[in-house]
C-alpha cells in the first residue's frame, strides 16, 4: 500500500478525521473543508492514485463507492432531495489528492455542473 498521501493516514487511522463509515472496502470521511452541508469523502480502502489508474479488477471495489454513498446520502436526509457524486482527475479538474476519492455532496442547490468562464 502507498503510504504516501493524507488519505492512507486516515484510512489506516494514523491521523484523525471524522470517519462516518468503514467496512472492509471503503471508508467514509466528512471533508475538512466543505463545500455544502452535506460534504463527504468516499475513497477505496485500496490506494489508487488518479482514475487513469484504475484497474479491471478494481472495479467491483469502485462500485461499492456508489452504494456506501446512497447510503450515505439516505442517512443524511438527502437522497430525495438530491446530491452530487463529483471524481476529479488531475491538474484541469483540480484535483489535490493522489489518492482515488469521490466527493458526496448535497443540502443544497447546487448550482450547474460547470461555472462558465
Ligand atoms: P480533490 O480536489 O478532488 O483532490 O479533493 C480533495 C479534498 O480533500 C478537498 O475537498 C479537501 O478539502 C479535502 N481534504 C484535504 N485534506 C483533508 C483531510 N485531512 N480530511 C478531510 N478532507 C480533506
Amino acid at each position: 500500500m502507498n503510504n504516501d498521501t493524507i488519505f492512507d493516514k486516515i484510512i489506516q487511522h494514523k491521523i484523525t478525521a471524522d470517519i462516518l463509515y468503514q467496512d472492509k472496502f471503503i471508508t467514509a470521511f466528512h471533508d475538512i473543508h466543505p463545500k455544502a452541508p452535506v460534504h463527504v469523502l468516499i475513497v477505496p480502502n485500496i490506494s489508487i492514485p488518479t482514475v487513469n489508474d484504475v484497474k479491471i479488477h478494481q472495479e467491483f471495489i469502485l462500485g461499492k463507492l456508489f452504494t456506501v454513498a446512497a447510503k450515505i446520502a439516505k442517512k443524511n436526509g438527502i437522497h430525495e432531495s438530491g446530491y452530487r457524486l463529483i471524481v476529479n482527475c488531475n491538474h484541469h479538474a483540480g484535483q489535490e489528492i493522489f489518492y482515488f476519492h469521490m466527493h458526496l455532496l448535497g443540502g443544497r442547490f447546487l448550482g450547474p455542473l460547470i461555472v462558465p468562464v
